[in-house]
């Protein structure tokens, strides 16, 4: 009988293992299955590109049915696992839980934001992780020029104009340094502002950012973004942000519209009520093969597994160049697996690494090279156009870009589409 392997999230853990699995398998040796709740792959290290508009929010997603021409999609979500009966529950948008039965289960559920207890944080705060988050960042920011340019109250204009980003890591410094660009660019439409009225400000708590990134490359990213007034605060912590009034502990507190928190991930709730072995930050154990401790019929990848880092030691970093590999090498894995073959460990040796600061200008080590400013940025760019899955990804994406070279920033803010049922209800009497 043909095996069932179910494939939870389809991110790049599930689209890279169940494409590998699409390679390996041969006709009716298994049923793969994709569970995700969007029918689509959010292309993550392009997100800030969508923050900044360089990018159409469409062509940094990778259409899920479309690729897996040759697996089952189910849009849903796992709600519980039977390891027992070896069923995976998911909840479908509408109707009845699905039941579905695997014989191999792979689980890539990614992460989410982690808050910490600070007051007003959860009130005042929004995160970097979504394609919705980063689209509604940019309409946000737009949407805070106009106010500072229409209002004649000096408090809410500084308010409007005051970006607050706190984490350091590569999610935090691509954001602000993509988003800040955009905002710089699109000055010019707005006479009524000065550049130097807006006030763009990094608050990391270690010494230093970046840190997938040398010491070097880092300073150097961090001269960049000062060089362009962004205010970079090191060993700086958020004490408070209630009713959107910022405390650092340095003692400097003022009022920002915008706070971004980007200092820190951690596996979705339901990865620890699943009964599986986690670490103590919630990530799923698994053996250098990335099957889950005391269940060899379920694997685990990506930023929800705690997988060894056999070059490093530890566990490996929350990386999209990492989650791929493993995927790959869980695929294979897999169908070793149900042919009775030999298992093998998960080894990974970095071709390189960038992080974006906005048009022209990114940093980055490649093939064991330290790189920066333009060459970086193209190098960037050539990398992602390449790896995203599909010409049809690539063509549209390289057409994003070049069309905005000569054009730069567009200042259109479709915020209006957050609530698409406005007008009609005004229409219907419904508010005013
Ligand atoms: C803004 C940003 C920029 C980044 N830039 C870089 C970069 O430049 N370089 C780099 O290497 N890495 C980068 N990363 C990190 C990288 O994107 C992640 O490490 C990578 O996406 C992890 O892959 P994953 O498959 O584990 O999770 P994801 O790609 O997040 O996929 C998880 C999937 O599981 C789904 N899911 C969650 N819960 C359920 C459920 N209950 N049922 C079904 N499905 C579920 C989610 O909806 C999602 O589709 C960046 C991340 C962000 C947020």
């Amino acid at each position: 009988m043909s095996k069932r392997i179910v494939i939870v999230g389809g991110g790049y853990v599930g689209l890279y293992a169940a494409l590998r699995l699409q390679q390996r398998l041969r006709s009716g040796e298994a049923q793969v299955t994709v569970v995700n709740p969007e029918n689509f792959m959010v292309y993550r290290p392009l997100l800030p590109e969508v923050a900044s508009g360089t990018l159409e929010p469409r062509h940094a997603v990778v259409p899920l049915r479309a690729v897996l021409s040759g697996t089952r999609f189910v849009a849903g979500r796992l709600t519980g696992v039977d390891t027992q009966r070896r069923v995976a529950s998911v909840a479908p948008e509408a109707g009845p839980e699905l039941e579905l039965e695997y014989d191999e289960l792979v689980l890539g559920m990614g992460a989410m934001s982690k808050l910490l207890p600070i007051p007003g944080l959860a009130e005042c705060g929004i995160g970097f992780n979504s394609l919705a988050e980063a689209v509604h960042l940019r309409d946000h920011v737009l949407r805070q020029l106009e106010i500072a340019s229409a209002t004649s109250d000096p408090e809410l204009r500084r308010c409007a104009l005051t970006f607050v980003f706190v984490g350091g890591g590569y999610t935090g410094v691509e954001a602000l340094a993509e988003l800040q660009d955009m905002a710089v660019d699109v000055l010019e439409g707005y006479p009524e502002i000065d550049a130097s009225e807006m006030r763009w400000v990094l608050v990391e708590a270690m010494d230093r950012i970046l840190t997938t990134v040398s010491e070097d490359l880092a300073a150097r990213a961090v001269s960049e973004l000062r060089g362009r007034g962004i205010d970079v605060r090191l060993s700086t912590q958020l004490e408070s942000a209630e009713d959107g009034l910022v405390r650092l502990n340095d003692g400097d507190s003022f009022r920002a519209s915008t706070l971004v928190w980007v200092a820190g991930t951690k596996p979705p709730p339901l990865v620890k009520e699943l009964g599986l072995p986690t670490d103590q930050r919630g990530r799923i154990v698994v053996d250098e093969t990335m099957r889950v401790e005391g269940h060899p019929d379920i694997w685990a990848a990506g930023d929800c597994a705690a997988v060894p880092d056999l070059q490093k030691g530890g566990v490996c970093p929350p990386t999209a160049q990492y989650a791929v590999r493993q995927a790959r090498r869980l695929g294979d894995n897999i169908a070793q697996r149900l042919r009775g073959g030999e298992l093998k460990p998960f080894h990974y040796k970095s071709k390189g690494e960038f992080v974006t600061l906005g048009m022209n200008k990114a940093v980055g080590e490649m093939l064991g090279r330290k790189v920066h400013g333009r060459f970086a940025w193209t190098a960037r760019r050539a990398y992602y156009a390449t790896q995203i899955p599909t010409w049809n990804r690539t063509i549209r994406v390289l057409g994003d870009w070049l069309v905005g070279m000569p054009f730069g920033h567009d200042v259109v803010n479709l915020d209006s589409r957050e609530e698409p049922r406005g007008a009609f209800q005004e229409a219907a009497g419904r508010r005013a």
